[in-house]
């Protein structure tokens, strides 16, 4: 029996820290999977726990300076939701600031050293420029004083995290980025202590009026800075999360004996009867029992207009009451919640990983060897190439510059952070306008789709059926046709037989008892009353049963859009109704974008060829696919994927699930409150097509995200560590200063979270 779990991890510090961690717990015995997520600081393990436990999976990384939090016994006890939050899986907004402000008090620290040398710097530049006086000898001389210690301190004191990477790296033979900027410092610390202390014998071989003290803050002082604004906006990334978790409510107000009190939500249990009054909050999923007001659902479905409520309709947990007052009966609660699915599925989605993601991986576990190798290659460069043109002392200087630069500008921060940091404000943006999605990979496949196969009922059309005309096709009576039709109907789950019986209500007229009663798929019904044999069904059911109709009649009604339904018995046809569903308002609107987005539009539909194709027409869609059995829907989205198309089908998610589960993206439209999530690939909230092109549009807007991040993050690289290096020194003369590869690291890591967070501002 395998498990799987999800712990959070503290100690993380970069990218480089998740292939580290996944690497080592893939070589314990009894792990069958691994995912280290940097963005989310959590790792997910599937492990067999008769070989290991998370005890002895958090010792294995203990040495390397990590460790997961475990929940411990006391815990047992506690809620689903109580034991995310202890691990921290939504980290608490008080949690999130702490860590900020202690790591702003750090950052202004350094940030405050950085100038005074930073000024020191500029003044010894700008003499040299002969633009401002010499420095007092008194002034120079106490900084050359000064600047050791300060040095020191910024090393030892803020730049810990660095020297641990360096301690890791030694002891252990695992690199990541603080490995990196901690070898770089501590040689120019090094370097420049060395020759502070032994100045006099080897001045005959360096230049002992360069020091690199002032590196040493300025680069960690940056870097610093960086990984503060890193962190800020990483946390800014994560707000759907928090905004979802503040639409619950803290507390409701329960009947019990009659009374109204007031109970914390923890407590509310199934079959509490519930009050919600004038701008209240539903503080559960439930039934209304009694009263009726419009819900503003908008925060769970993104849709604007508040819905009108009845008893006997669902309410969902978090969503605002308007004006009225009802109370309602609590059906789910605690963890069975939508919103607490909705929670579960958009975290679950921001720590999973994108396909595209694995390139950058592949870098990623490569990278900090190879910055190393090409460090150290520099400085050998620099010494070997350099000496005879510019002499040792010169040529040492030079290639310490280049080795510390290298080391510092080189970033696989950026690179980590190019995918998830882009998913996770994708996935946040789609669950605000209520769009579900259930996984990065789903949300890559959706950006490709050249085809969706959409419903016609429910989908296209509004779903909801009315009987247009009824036509006596044999002389018995009205009502008893009418009476035999809702009967039979009565059984039966189609629209269309909503459609009927609500229309022999409407009249008066009773059912009458049923005998034996089958559904024939794809046709209709059929059921024994007063032992006679009647179908209710389409033209197809009518031909099975070997009877002539008069197309003239049929047409006339299918060609103006509407279905119809025969009653029949064995012998003869009894009557024709012919039920009408109308287009939904922004049907057509939805599909034009759609096929502004490239995408071709086809609907599928067991319903009459004639009314389909009308249907079609009006809405402008490409390709009509009538009169298909269920069965069959599944092996029509086959054939446009056999043809090469990345098929997507957007169906209830009920009824349509084998053909959902067929195609290469499943789009779930609910109705908004009965949601099945967690089937499709994506679940769109309310049964609004226009969402449809929305999703591919936020698609395409996160995975363009994503590849500009993981563009720059490369280009960066790439140029910026044979600068660092002193590769264009021969051609232009241009020589980074390490203060400079500083800065520009800690920039790169901020543009990629910068530019991911864009994605939030983007019109969808
Ligand atoms: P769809 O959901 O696209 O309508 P179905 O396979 O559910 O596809 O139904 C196919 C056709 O069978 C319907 O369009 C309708 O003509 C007929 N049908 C199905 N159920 C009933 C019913 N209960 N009463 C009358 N006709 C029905
Ligand atoms: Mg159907």
């Amino acid at each position: 029996m395998e498990r799987t779990d999800t712990y959070k991890v503290k100690g993380m510090h970069c990218a480089s820290c998740a292939s580290i961690i996944e690497k080592t717990f893939k070589k314990q015995m009894g792990v069958a999977s691994v995912q280290v997520n940097y963005t989310t600081e959590t790792a997910k393990v599937t492990v067999d726990p008769t070989k290991t436990d998370p005890e002895r999976l958090s010792h294995s990384i203990e040495p390397l300076g990590y460790s997961l939090v475990i929940p411990g016994a006391k815990d047992m006890g506690k809620s689903e939701d109580e034991h995310a939050a202890h691990l921290g899986l939504h980290q608490g907004k008080e949690e999130k600031l702490a860590e900020l402000s202690v790591m702003l008090a750090t950052v202004r620290i350094a940030i405050a050293l950085a100038v005074v040398s930073g000024i020191a710097m500029a003044w010894d530049l700008f003499a040299g420029l002969q633009v401002v006086p010499i420095m007092p000898d008194a002034l120079k001389s106490s900084l050359g004083l000064i600047m050791p210690l300060l040095a020191t301190y910024v090393l030892f004191v803020i730049g810990k995290p660095y020297l641990l990477g360096l301690y890791r790296f030694f002891r252990y033979g695992k690199a990541n980025m603080d490995t990196l900027i901690g070898l770089g410092t501590t040689a120019a610390y090094l370097y420049s202590i060395i020759v502070t202390a032994f100045s006099t014998a080897l001045a005959r071989y360096v230049d002992v009026t360069a020091t690199y003290y002032d590196v040493v803050i300025v680069v960690i002082a940056f870097i610093t800075l960086g990984k503060y604004l890193e962190t800020r906006s990483k946390h800014r990334t994560g707000d759907a999360i928090e905004k979802l978790l503040n639409l619950q409510a803290k507390a409701a107000l329960v009947v019990r004996d009659g009374k109204e009190i007031e109970v914390p939500i923890q407590k509310v249990v199934h079959g509490d009867v519930l009050v919600v009054k004038p701008a209240g909050k539903i503080p559960v999923d439930g039934v209304i029992v009694e009263g009726s007001s419009y819900v503003d659902e908008s925060m769970i479905t993104g849709e604007p207009m508040p819905v009108e409520k009845y008893t006997g309709d669902m309410v969902v947990g978090g969503t605002m009451n308007t004006t009225g007052t009802f109370t309602f009966r609590a059906t789910k609660v605690g963890s069975e919640t939508l919103l607490a699915h909705i929670i579960a599925m958009v975290e679950e989605a921001q720590g999973s990983r994108a396909p595209i993601q694995a390139h950058a991986d592949k870098i990623s576990a490569i990278f900090v060897p190879i910055v190393l190798i090409l460090a150290f290659a520099a400085f050998g460069a620099w010494l070997l190439f350099g000496a005879a043109t510019l002499g040792l002392a010169q040529a040492l200087s030079y290639g310490l510059v280049s080795f510390v630069s290298i080391l510092v500008i080189a970033c696989p921060c950026a690179l980590g952070l190019a995918t998830p940091t882009a998913i996770i404000v994708g996935v946040g943006k789609g669950a605000k306008e209520g769009i579900l999605i259930k996984d990065a990979a789903t949300l890559q496949r959706l950006e490709g789709v050249k085809v969706i196969v959409v419903d016609k009922t429910g989908t296209i059309t509004k779903g909801r059926p009315e009987v247009a005309s009824l036509q006596d096709l044999s002389g018995v009576s009205q009502d008893r046709l009418v009476a035999i039709l809702a009967t039979l109907e009565k059984r039966s789950e189609h629209p269309i037989a909503h459609a009927i019986v609500s229309y022999a209500e409407a009249r008066g007229v009773a059912p009458l008892p049923l005998g034996s009663f089958e559904a024939l798929k794809g046709e209709g019904v059929k059921g024994v009353i007063d032992g006679t044999e009647y179908f209710a069904g389409n033209a197809r059911l009518v031909e099975r049963l070997g009877l002539l109709i008069d197309t003239r009649t049929l047409e006339e009604g299918t060609k103006a859009g509407r279905t119809p339904v025969f009653l029949a018995t064995k012998e003869k046809l009894l009557a024709l109704v012919m039920v009408a569903d109308v287009l939904k308002e922004n049907a057509k609107e939805a599909i034009a974008r759609l096929h502004a987005l490239g995408v071709k539009v086809v609907m599928l539909t067991g319903d009459d060829q004639n009314t389909a194709r009308r249907i079609a027409a009006e809405a402008g869609i490409d390709e009509v696919i009538a009169e298909v059995l269920p069965e069959e829907k599944l092996r029509v989205i086959e054939r446009f994927r056999s043809e090469g198309n990345i098929v997507a089908m957007a169906g209830d998610g009920v009824n349509d699930a084998p053909a959902l589960a067929a195609a290469d993206v499943g789009i779930a439209m609910s109705t908004g409150t009965d949601v099945a999530i967690e089937t499709a690939g994506i679940t769109l909230l309310s049964g609004d097509i226009s969402k449809l092109a929305k999703a591919i549009a936020l698609s395409k807007i996160t995975m363009r995200g994503i590849r500009q991040n993981l563009f720059w993050a490369f280009v960066y690289n790439i140029i910026g560590i044979p600068l660092a290096g002193g590769a264009f020194y021969p051609v232009f003369g241009w020589m980074l200063s390490p203060a400079f590869a500083g800065i520009a690291m800690a920039f790169s890591s901020v543009s990629v979270v910068s530019n991911s967070l864009r994605i939030k501002a983007k019109s969808l």
